[in-house]
Parts: C-alpha cells; sequence; structure tokens
C-alpha cells in the first residue's frame, strides 16, 4: 500500500510545488513507483513537468465528480517509475460543487482507494488555501509535510496551518502524521532568514527536516521548461538539496539509503513515454 503524503501550506509561493516535483521524481529515481496528484487548479506540478492539460486527458477534476476513475487519469511521465494524475483549471469550480456531495471531505480519499496498491508513495500537491480541496487531501493522506519559507511572516501562518491539520486529524483522520517540515527558499545572508530558521526549528523540533533548500535560480527556471531539476540541472545547489531531502525522508522511513548515496541522482527523459513540450 502506497504512503499517501499532502505536500501543504495554506500560504502561497512557499515552494509546494517545487517540493513535490522535485520529491516525487527523486524518489521515483531510487526505483520507487510514485505518483504525483496535482491536486491545484493553478496546475503548476502539471505544467512543471511538462505535461500537457489542454490535450484530453482526463485529469483529477473528473475523478472528483465521479466522472472517471482514478486509474483512467494516470498518465505516464518522462521519468521512469512517476506517474502523474494532471489537474484542470476546471478544479476551481470542485470546490462549490463538492458541498453538496455525499461526505464531501472524502471524495479524494475514497477515490485513491484502488490506485493506493499500485504505488509506494502517492505526493499531492496541494493549492494554497484551507478549502475544501486541501482538507480532501488531508483526510487521504497517511502523513503531512510543509514547505516553509524563510521570511517573516512564515510563523504566524504556521500556527494556523497546523492548527487545522490537527482539528482534521481529530475529527476525520486520526491515522494522519505529522512528517515534518522543510525550510524552503533559504538565503544565509539575510539576517532576518537565521532568525526565523530558529524559531521554525523550535517549532518543529526534530520534526525539521535537517536539510534546506536553499534559494536557487535554477529551480525557479526549471518549471518553464517543463522539466525537474534533476533534468534541467542536475548538478546545481538546488538539485543537491531536494536529492538530500529524498533521501532524509526515506531515512525516516527506515530505508538504509547507504546505496542511494554513493550514486548520482541521474534522471534520464528517454526512460518512460515522452510527454514533454519543451516549448520549442
Ligand atoms: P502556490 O501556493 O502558488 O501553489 P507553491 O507553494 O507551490 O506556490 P512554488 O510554486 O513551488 O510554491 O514556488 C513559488 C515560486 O518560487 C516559483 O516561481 C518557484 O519556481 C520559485 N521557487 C521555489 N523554490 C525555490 C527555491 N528554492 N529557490 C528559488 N526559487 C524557488
Ligand atoms: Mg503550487
Amino acid at each position: 500500500m502506497a504512503e499517501i503524503v499532502a505536500i501543504a501550506n495554506q500560504k502561497g509561493g512557499v515552494g509546494k510545488t517545487t517540493t513535490s516535483i522535485n520529491l516525487a521524481v527523486a524518489l521515483a529515481a531510487f526505483d520507487y513507483e510514485t505518483l504525483l496528484i496535482d491536486f491545484d487548479p493553478q496546475s503548476n506540478a502539471t505544467s512543471g513537468l511538462g505535461v500537457d492539460i489542454t490535450k484530453n486527458n482526463k485529469n483529477i477534476y473528473d475523478v472528483l465528480c465521479g466522472k472517471a476513475p482514478a486509474e483512467s487519469a494516470i498518465h505516464q511521465t518522462s521519468v521512469e517509475w512517476l506517474d502523474i494524475i494532471p489537474t484542470s483549471h476546471n478544479l476551481a469550480g470542485a470546490e462549490i460543487e463538492l458541498v453538496s456531495e455525499f461526505s464531501r471531505e472524502s471524495v479524494l480519499k475514497r477515490s485513491l482507494e484502488k490506485v493506493k496498491g499500485m504505488y509506494k508513495f502517492i505526493i499531492i500537491d496541494c493549492p494554497p488555501s484551507l478549502g475544501l480541496l486541501t482538507i480532501n487531501a488531508l483526510n487521504a493522506s497517511n502523513s503531512v509535510l510543509t514547505p516553509v519559507q524563510c521570511e517573516f511572516y512564515a510563523m504566524e501562518g504556521l500556527a494556523y496551518f497546523m492548527n487545522t491539520v490537527e482539528k482534521i486529524r481529530q475529527a476525520l483522520n486520526p491515522g494522519l502524521k505529522i512528517d515534518g517540515g522543510v525550510i524552503t527558499m533559504y538565503d544565509s545572508r539575510i539576517n532576518l532568514a537565521n532568525q526565523v530558521r530558529g524559531e521554525i526549528g523550535k517549532y518543529y523540533g526534530e520534526k525539521l527536516y535537517k536539510t534546506v533548500i536553499p534559494r536557487n535560480v535554477r529551480l525557479a527556471e526549471a518549471p518553464s521548461f517543463g522539466q525537474p531539476i534533476f533534468i534541467y540541472d542536475p548538478s546545481s545547489r538546488g538539485a543537491l538539496a531536494y536529492k538530500e531531502l529524498t533521501l532524509e525522508f526515506l531515512e525516516r522511513r527506515g530505508v538504509d539509503t547507504s546505496v542511494h548515496k554513493k550514486s548520482d541522482l541521474y534522471v534520464t527523459e528517454e526512460a518512460g513515454e515522452l510527454e514533454y513540450d519543451l516549448g520549442g
């Protein structure tokens, strides 16, 4: 059975999608069958992996509406062992449409029952809100991983978010684990960043990932080429950091990563069906 991991924080632009894509790709590169679910109508994870949603493909909106089973919305990516369920702009309306649905906060959970056995990890890239979509994602998940940007307002939003996670755990999903927090877009030259990092550390304690994702322009450029960082620039600081993060993620799950540590994380595009649109 797959472990379902929600990458969530209601704050916008903190690195949820960047973390979802690159964690999912790295897990796949370490030979774990992985499914990435783009659960945000903005479709950044879908386009960041070069998947074209204008094609008449089934997507997570069709799944939520009951128009398609989850299996039929799975697409191969060009990374071996990595599949994706893409999103649709229609998903923005799903929050309203779901309101009248029977046990509306469990629709995603029920939809994923059948595909859980096909993967080792299912990563859900959540939208920047605490609406019904995020609630569905947290209800369907075994654990939640929260990217936190090192900036002044980070702490306020974080306490509020974790409160909501706690409420969902109590009311809906008692098995939901806090996997932890990961600091993103860190710039050690900024004094405030060090201070905020300290605060986040106090808040999460042991659950804060030791790996810190630095601010790295290559990470910001990669999505516009529809490529994960491991293809766009495998030797960049961003790629090395996401490889480290993935190793730490696996170690937390009791995996002996000594084999993975030795090998470079080298992802080729030839592996799967090439669905990439490299923009020219
Ligand atoms: P949203 O809440 O809108 O879904 P998000 O939390 O998913 O946003 P991302 O889309 O991953 O955040 O990142 C926001 C922006 O910052 C993007 O343009 C992304 O390319 C860029 N970015 C993410 N991580 C880094 C980093 N470590 N260094 C530099 N730029 C980054
Ligand atoms: Mg996003």
